[in-house]
């Protein structure tokens, strides 16, 4: 008999088929009615979820009387209670790697936009303002030779370091829990505390998983001791950041400004960051290229398949699980 599988997030179709030629299918859909009823109905019979961006801890799983694994379409897996999941047997899985390089393209987007104005001067040409040569007022500030503090130096941490360094010539400077020897030498980075790295660099990007650790890591205090001069980035999650602190930065000028790709409650329909001209907001778009999302669907199935028919799977988050 197969074994059923339901996706908890919007799948393409062609996964969709894919998915079908193994496993019965449920997948949830806003044109059957509301999609937590569906979710809940479904769930008690299902022997693999994939999908990406919805919670799901022992309150949501109570009834997932068969499930053997939880396939993320994500690197990061914050919205999983992972303990809970694991004191259950259930696998979880995550996408990383394919996802590195066209995070990192991103991470440099926000990097150049909120340095050069990209977003803001756009705006202004589109708006008819452009009728003389542009003021001194308008100008951003350079990219090239400055200094880059990657707040972890992970796989997306190490690919921006790497275009910053190769690049744009910058100078490397990075902190988290461990060194790494091997990265210093290649990309010439210094290890630092994070309130050095906040002191000294011009361009702070953020790159850490969220968790309790490093919930609000970014607050008042850690705002402060930045340079007013420097640009604050974020391609991590958004509660790394406390955002009321952030936006009365923003506001008082203490922050040149801020390349924003994830916030505390997504999605984010409406802020005082919209009305900020030196903040950069992107709707959570890190990996959304039509190449990387088919990559990260496709490792996510490999995944799924792996789990449910035996095999260990590539990219389990929680081995202790694995009985092989
Ligand atoms: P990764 O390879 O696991 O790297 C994470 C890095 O964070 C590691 O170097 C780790 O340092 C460091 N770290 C962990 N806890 C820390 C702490 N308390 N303080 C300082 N550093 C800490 O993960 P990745 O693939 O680079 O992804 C990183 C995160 O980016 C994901 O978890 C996800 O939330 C986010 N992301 C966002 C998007 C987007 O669309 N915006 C896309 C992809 C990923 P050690 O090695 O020293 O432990």
């Amino acid at each position: 008999m197969k074994k059923t599988v339901l996706a908890f997030s919007r799948l393409s179709p062609a996964m969709l088929d894919a998915l079908a030629e193994r496993y019965e299918v449920i997948a949830p859909s806003p044109d059957k009615g509301d999609l937590d009823a569906q979710f809940a109905e479904a769930l008690p019979h299902a022997h693999g979820l994939i999908g990406v961006g919805r919670r799901l801890g022992r309150e949501q799983l109570a009834d997932a009387a068969r499930l053997e694994v939880v396939s993320s379409v994500s690197v990061g897996y914050d919205s999983y209670d992972v303990g809970y999941l694991t004191e259950r047997g259930i696998m979880l899985t995550n996408t990383p790697d394919v996802l590195t390089e066209s995070t990192a393209d991103l991470a440099f987007a926000l990097i150049l936009a909120s340095a050069r104005r990209v977003a803001e001067l756009d705006a202004w040409a589109k708006a008819g303002n452009w009728r003389r040569t542009v003021e001194p007022a308008l100008f951003g500030c350079d990219v090239h030779g400055k200094t880059l503090g990657i707040v972890g130096l992970g796989n997306i941490g190490a690919a921006i370091a790497r275009r910053g360094r190769l690049g744009f010539g910058m100078r490397v400077l990075y902190s988290g829990n461990t060194p790494k020897p091997v990265l210093e030498r290649e990309l010439d980075a210094r290890f630092v505390p994070l309130d050095a790295l906040l002191a000294e660099s011009d361009f702070v990007c953020l790159v850490v998983p969220l968790s309790d650790k490093t919930r609000q890591l970014i607050g008042r205090r850690e705002l402060a001791l930045m340079k007013p001069s420097a640009l604050l980035v974020n391609i991590a999650r958004g509660p790394v950041i406390d955002e009321a602190a952030l936006i009365e930065a923003l506001q008082a000028g203490r922050l040149r400004g801020a390349g924003l790709d994830v916030y505390e409650k997504e999605p984010l329909a409406e802020s005082p960051l919209f009305a900020l001209p030196n903040a950069v907001t992107l709707p959570h778009i890190g990996s959304a290229t039509r190449e990387t999302r088919q990559a990260m669907a496709e490792r996510a199935m490999e995944n799924l398949h792996a789990a449910l028919e035996g095999r260990r799977p590539r990219d389990l988050v929680n081995p202790q699980v694995w009985r092989g």
